[in-house]
């Protein structure tokens, strides 16, 4: 009975052929092609050009595997063995049809494949993304700390204009040129705070600071430009709110000046107000309510998400300069103390923007003394010999210009790195203004061989770095390098001239 079933069900699947030394086909069964006799193997498939040669060899297997053959004009695909054996026994061929065992095994390996593939193409993705992210990063960093030498230059000269005759015509001219330069200032530290906030270095500084004192500061400056374009400005400053809290009094500043700025810049009549109230105070924190408040176009209920992303600006862009940073900017810088900035909006009613924020309160919590933040006044009668490093001509002719007006400087110029030892060990400087992106050199690096001079006098001369690059981990590097103190590009003349006099004797 086994064999019947055996000899239904069974498939032929291998044939056996007998070839002699040259391929001429000797015997054979007719499983997967006709009876050949008398022909030759190459005939059957030009696969077997590739056996020919092997004809000859003695007592030796070999096997192919995989091998597409189109036999009796059916295409099939099959392993294939050769064994030869000494002079006397003619070679023997086997062709075994495995057509529906590769289909198979092809299927679940392209499957396989493809799987293995996506996944490779992904993380290639991936890796493209990542590399295209952190070059626009540090492209945005190094485009705006080009920026800031020119800025500088703008900066400290529509100050020294200022102080010359000028007719009504020219100080016109001349506030342009000042309210242009603060704006191109401002989109450029946004643009830096957001290249920050990508590679997630925009941490907050928190120390004790006077913040009735902060917005009795910022309701002075809005209450004039609310003014200035006719409309009418309201403030409410809770009497009960603590009077020194623990947080960070620049990144406060920001987001409510940028709420503040837009409140003003989409409102064309009504009100602006500012509200400040004390929700609690509870385990040494202080949950502070800020609320500003607008009569002005308002924000479609559709749009109200979207305003928060980066470089978005869902009024006609045409009518409101900006660069769509500044709320992206307020979001994190608030999310950062772990609150939320909410929005309130009707098209055409005006606008209202909410936060709570958590500040330390604690009564050690001391403010620096009078003593720390007083600004050393410079000795008259006595002349100050200033070293600048710097390869920028603008920023040269600034540094040059801020001086001279005082009067008391003798300033000295280098703007190749490799000239900076030889003038100190020849000269008797007060102080270094270090350039700290060189053309050759970084400033840190060369502060670094001031600091290992022999004569005591020359290395211990304080240095102070002129530059952009102000992430906290630059801060330590220049620190470790035996840098004093530090002047942000763009900086204008009251800075640099409060920095440089802490250092003069
Ligand atoms: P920018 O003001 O530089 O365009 P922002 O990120 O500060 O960028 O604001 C994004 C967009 O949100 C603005 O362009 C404006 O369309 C909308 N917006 C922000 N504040 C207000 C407001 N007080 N009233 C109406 N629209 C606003």
């Amino acid at each position: 009975m086994l064999e019947t079933y055996k000899k239904q069900h069974a498939k032929a699947i291998i044939q056996y052929i007998v070839v002699d030394f040259n391929g001429q086909i000797l015997e054979s069964d007719a499983i997967l092609f006709g009876n050949s006799k008398e022909e030759n193997i190459v005939d059957v498939s030009p696969f077997f050009e590739t056996v020919i040669h092997l004809l000859e060899s003695q007592d030796k297997e070999y096997f192919f595997n995989c091998i597409h053959l189109n036999l009796n004009n059916k295409s099939i695909t099959a392993d294939i063995a050769l064994k030869t054996f000494n002079k006397e026994k003619y070679p023997l061929i086997t062709i075994t049809d495995l057509t529906s065992h590769y289909k198979h095994y092809q299927t679940t390996a392209q499957v396989r494949n493809e799987s293995v593939i996506n996944s490779e193409i992904l993380e290639l993705k991936n890796s493209y993304l990542r590399e295209k992210e952190e070059f626009k990063n540090t492209f945005i960093a190094n485009f705006s700390h080009e920026l800031r030498d020119p800025i500088t230059g703008i900066i400290t000269f529509s100050d020294i204009l200022k102080n010359t005759q000028l007719d009504d015509q020219q100080k016109n001219y001349l506030q342009i040129l000042k309210s242009s330069s603060s704006f191109l200032k401002k989109m450029i530290d946004d643009i830096l705070d957001i290249s920050k906030i990508e590679v997630g270095k925009l941490q907050l500084v928190l120390k004790p600071f006077d913040i009735r004192e902060l917005l009795k500061d910022i309701n002075a400056s809005y209450a004039i430009r609310a003014k200035e374009k006719g409309l009418e400005y309201f403030t409410s400053i809770d009497e009960k709110l603590p009077l020194i809290v623990g947080g960070d009094a620049m990144r406060l500043r920001q987001v409510l000046t940028n709420l503040l700025d837009n409140a003003i810049k989409f409102t064309e009549k009504g009100s602006v107000t500012f509200n400040v109230s004390l929700n609690q105070v509870r385990a040494q924190k202080a949950s502070v309510h800020f609320e500003i408040i607008d009569t002005g176009i308002g924000i479609a209920p559709e749009k109200l998400e979207s305003i928060f992303e980066n470089f978005t600006q869902v009024n006609n862009p045409l009518s409101f300069k900006g660069s769509g940073l500044g709320l992206a900017i307020v979001k994190y810088l608030v999310e950062l103390t772990r609150s939320k900035i909410s929005v309130e909006s009707e098209v055409d009613k005006g606008s209202t923007f909410s936060t709570n924020i958590n500040f330390r309160v604690d009564s050690n919590q001391k403010l620096p003394t009078k003593e720390e933040v007083k600004i050393k006044t410079i000795k008259s009668d006595k002349k100050y010999n200033i070293l600048l490093v710097e390869d920028s001509e603008i920023t040269q002719l600034s540094v040059l210009k801020i001086l001279a007006r005082k009067g008391q400087f003798f300033l000295d110029i280098v703007s190749n790195a490799d000239e900076v030892i030889p003038r100190i060990e020849n000269s008797e400087f007060d102080l270094v203004l270090m350039d700290i992106k060189l053309q050759d050199q970084w400033g840190d690096e060369v502060a670094k061989k001031i600091r290992q001079l022999p004569e005591r006098e020359h290395k211990r001369v304080p240095i102070i770095a002129l530059t952009a690059k102000v992430f906290s981990e630059d801060l330590k590097k220049y620190k470790k390098a035996g840098i004093n103190d530090v002047v942000k590009k763009p900086f204008d003349e009251t800075t640099l001239i409060n920095t440089i006099s802490k250092y003069l004797k």
